[in-house]
């Protein structure tokens, strides 16, 4: 299934409520979005077709996992893993500052949405969870699967950098 396709429930429900806000989800103070396969190869695939799969965004990715200390794991009681908040690299700082197109975009960031008009302070956005459940009906984990053994991945869901960088050093 096409990148927009699987996400048009999201694209859908696209509130276009963020107004003048700066940003704050995609930065150290809200955003610990994790990628699936499949969410990760689309960004690459978009990537690829602005020229921008290359060195200075591997460069950006690497400062980001440094800065945050993404590859280091920390785990919590129960098994579960510490999710580390971090800028995305591909936040630009601007106003609706994202510079992925959102038809490439992870899910869970076309999810994340002011819950009213005119927000410009954080704190008052949501992740529209029962939209991206509905979403999780499209069942890709056979292709997510297929691209773990493909690629030998290890892992099921990582932060951004951490994903794109995986397939950097696999050759992608
Ligand atoms: S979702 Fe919320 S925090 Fe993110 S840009 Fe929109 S208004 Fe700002
Ligand atoms: S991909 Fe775009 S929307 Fe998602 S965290 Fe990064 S900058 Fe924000």
């Amino acid at each position: 299934m096409k990148n927009v396709q699987r996400r048009k429930i999201l694209l859908d429900a696209q509130t276009n409520r963020c107004g003048s806000c700066e940003g704050f989800c995609c930065t150290y103070q809200s955003n610990s979005m994790k990628v699936t396969p499949v969410e990760a190869l689309d960004m690459i695939e978009y990537l690829k077709e602005n020229d921008r799969w290359n060195e200075e965004t591997i460069e950006s990715l690497k400062k980001t996992i440094e800065e945050f200390r993404l590859d280091k794991v920390i785990a919590l009681k129960r098994g579960q893993d510490l999710r580390r908040t971090y800028t995305c690299p591909f936040f630009t700082g601007d106003k609706l500052g994202c510079s992925i197109a959102p038809e490439y975009k992870p899910y869970g960031c076309l999810a994340f949405n002011p819950t009213e008009d005119g927000i410009s302070e954080w704190g008052k956005c949501n992740s529209q969870v029962e939209i991206l459940k509905e979403r999780e009906n499209i069942d890709e984990d056979q292709y997510n699967d297929y691209l773990r053994q493909f690629y030998h991945l290890h892992w099921q869901k990582e932060p951004i950098p951490i994903a794109l960088l995986d397939f950097w050093n696999k050759k992608i």
